[in-house]
């Protein structure tokens, strides 16, 4: 458990990065520490990216806010979200939108994911494992899309999946490079670039991973 004291210095720390205050109410009511297992949980509540299974990462704390605030989710949105991971980005969206799709290619974080958003009863979440560059055309228009995983350009399938007037956020650039967080704005006339910063992120990987256990 973590002591409210300690919560309290996580949220401070975040407002005087200047993480504004609809985005830190959604961050309060989700407990980093149950996104994270064994001697990581004593970290939890540092700004800093850690490890999950598969190799995978969950991100640091004030870049899911920087990527929640970008996005500008509101209460009737529908949001997709690919690179699930440990599910912590996903119950942050639950709490600002009308509804979170979130894939993950990694069958073993889908499940764990999906079971940490049952025990806070999100009900608005939907995990699935699934190739996150295909996106989920059934379910498309989404409002929003946001990548958790660094591509090295905007997938064309989500920008086709994304509702005219939506905003997609996510990182581009090489795995190994430092990429650049980016925001896209579907406009009548076209996209609308905003460069939002530097940031590392694990690649967008293409297809459903195997053998990983789950
Ligand atoms: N949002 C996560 C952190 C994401 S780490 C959190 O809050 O914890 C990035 C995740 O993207 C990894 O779990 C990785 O397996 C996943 N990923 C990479 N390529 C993918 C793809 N094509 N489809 C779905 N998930 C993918």
């Amino acid at each position: 458990m973590l002591s409210p004291e300690a919560q309290m210095q996580f949220l401070l720390m975040l407002r005087n990065r200047g993480v504004p205050d609809h985005v830190l109410q959604a961050m309060e009511k989700v407990p980093r520490n149950m996104f994270v297992e064994g001697h990581f949980q004593t970290h939890a509540l540092d700004d800093m990216a850690l490890p999950i299974d598969a190799g995978q990462t969950i991100s640091q704390p004030s870049v899911v806010a920087k990527m929640t605030e970008a996005l500008e989710v509101g209460s009737r949105h529908k949001v997709l979200e690919i690179g699930t991971g440990s599910g912590y980005q996903a119950a942050i969206l639950s709490h600002l939108a009308r509804r979170v799709y979130s894939l993950e290619r990694h069958r073993k974080l889908s499940i764990k994911a999906r079971a940490r958003i049952d025990a806070l009863n999100l009900r608005n979440v939907i995990i699935t494992t699934g190739d996150g560059s295909l996106g989920m055309p059934d379910q498309s228009p989404f409002d929003r899309i946001l990548l958790t995983a660094a591509a090295e350009d905007p997938p064309a399938n989500l920008l086709e999946q994304l509702r005219m007037g939506g905003i997609m956020v996510l990182p581009v650039g090489q795995s190994d490079a430092v990429q650049s967080l980016i925001k896209i704005e579907k406009t009548e006339k076209g996209l609308n670039y905003t460069e939002l910063g530097e940031v590392r992120f694990v690649p967008l990987v293409a297809g459903i991973a195997k053998n990983d256990g789950g």
